[in-house]
């Protein structure tokens, strides 16, 4: 515990840090309260400076789906660090780590190992505009690819929740390549294909959209996507920066049987350290120096801790794992569906295997436009009353929760039984 309170830490923070915050969205301006600032954590549950404890339905963002500070990834970077933090030469761990993206991701044939999944979307496109010789992207509203320039048009997570959803600071220029349609919406990317067919390199997708609250892909559109990218000589990109691992071994991709050109990964292969990948077809992979022409490089790129932290989260992500998940996250959807039955309210919990959102709108959420008819104020209170119970939920409408294997019954059902309190808080 440290000896100062999470609003003087928050004070001495805003005096030094932008916000307070290095996350637009940790500052939980959203929700109208001051952040918790973490002291520790184990499992499911963390505590903050001031001794209270949660259950933690953040995870890091995604990462953490083993829990936190899981023994085998901490034994793992105790021993790494012990041998180097970082030589900037090659490890056999890296050489493993690429080895076993490949061995469960079908699609993937090579692999680039850089810092984060920022890093990784920002050289997927690189590629694929070298690839194709066509400098346009599609993405959908609402989809967020980390914060390079290309991608902060119409950008979900803490870009959709500031309300600062294409940013200035971008040159016009940059951003004119990037065109936007509607997630869900097949016919919007036909059109687009078929005015720019020639100029459009890549299209872009969270295969489950999981920036703006948590939308599945619509039967077929995935399918559409994979179609229409290889009618038109286009690069299908996954982003699977947050499904990756997540949603079974292969990730989206594997649960929905699509095979993307290239894909992305972060979160989750890092294990809670800084981490991200690029994959897919060797023939556009070997695009990348020193093989081919396209330029990308790191000073940390396969950071031997992140690759160990990584290593050991894979390693352990077996079939039994995502069973547990799947059967925690039903338990929590019965209850909360059930809750919501009882007390008439007409909200709609939505989930794809262990990532979550509780929409505080009528409709079923098919895209960013739909999610933005949420009631945010009616979200604040909800997430408040949440936490207040020791339930510590991402403190925005537009955000994913997630589920870790170290959530045990007894933690889903008090969630369940504080959700059903929370829908009844009025502030
Ligand atoms: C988190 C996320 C990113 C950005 O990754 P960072 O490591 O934060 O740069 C990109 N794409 C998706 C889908 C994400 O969820």
């Amino acid at each position: 515990m440290s000896s100062q309170s999470n609003s003087q830490l928050m004070a001495q923070a805003r005096e030094v840090i932008p916000g307070g915050v290095n996350s637009p969205v940790r500052a939980f301006g959203p929700v109208g309260i001051e952040p918790r600032f973490i002291d520790r954590a184990a499992g499911s549950h963390i505590w903050d400076v001031e001794g209270k404890e949660y259950i933690d339905y953040v995870g890091s963002w995604g990462p953490l789906i083993h829990g936190h500070a899981y023994p085998p990834v901490v034994e793992a970077v105790r021993q790494a660090a012990g041998r180097g933090t970082s030589f900037g030469a090659p490890t056999a761990a890296e050489v493993e780590l690429a080895q076993l993206v490949c061995e469960r991701v079908a699609s993937v044939q090579m692999v680039r190992l850089v810092n984060s999944g920022t890093e990784a979307t920002m050289t997927a496109v690189r590629l694929a505009r070298a690839f194709t010789g066509r400098s346009r992207i599609i993405k959908f509203t609402g989809g967020y690819h980390g914060h390079a320039d290309t991608f902060l048009v119409k950008a979900g997570s803490g870009a959709a929740t500031l309300g600062t959803p294409t940013s200035p600071g971008i040159p016009r220029e940059v951003v004119a390549d990037t065109l936007t349609a509607e997630f869900n919406n097949l016919e919007a990317v036909g059109r687009l294909f078929k005015i720019h067919s020639a100029q459009i390199a890549a299209v872009i997708v969270e295969p489950v959209c999981g920036n703006a609250g948590v939308i599945p892909p619509a039967d077929g559109f995935l399918q559409g996507l994979r179609d229409l990218t290889a009618q038109h000589a286009a690069v299908l990109i996954f982003d699977e920066v947050m499904t990756g691992f997540r949603l079974g071994p292969s990730g989206a991709q594997g649960l929905f049987g699509i095979n993307p050109d290239l894909t992305t990964f972060g979160k989750i292969i890092g294990g809670g350290l800084p981490i991200g990948a690029v994959g897919g077809a060797a023939e556009i992979m070997k695009q990348l120096a020193p093989v081919g022409p396209v330029y990308q490089a790191g000073t940390l790129s396969g950071n031997p801790i992140a690759v160990a932290a990584g290593l050991a989260t894979l390693r352990a992500l077996n079939e039994e794992v995502y069973t547990k998940l799947e059967s925690l996250a039903s338990r929590l959807e019965n209850g909360f569906k059930n809750n919501l039955a009882k007390l008439s309210l007409p909200f709609q919990f939505q989930r794809v295997g262990s990532m979550a959102c509780l929409f505080f709108t009528e409709q079923p959420v098919g895209n960013y436009a739909q999610a933005s008819s949420s009631d945010t104020e009616r979200f604040a209170v909800y997430f408040r009353a949440m936490l207040e119970q020791g339930i510590y939920l991402p403190p925005s409408q537009f955000e994913a929760f997630f589920i870790s294997a170290a959530h045990t019954l007894e933690d889903i059902d008090r969630t369940v039984d504080a959700n059903f309190a929370a829908l009844q808080a009025d502030g």
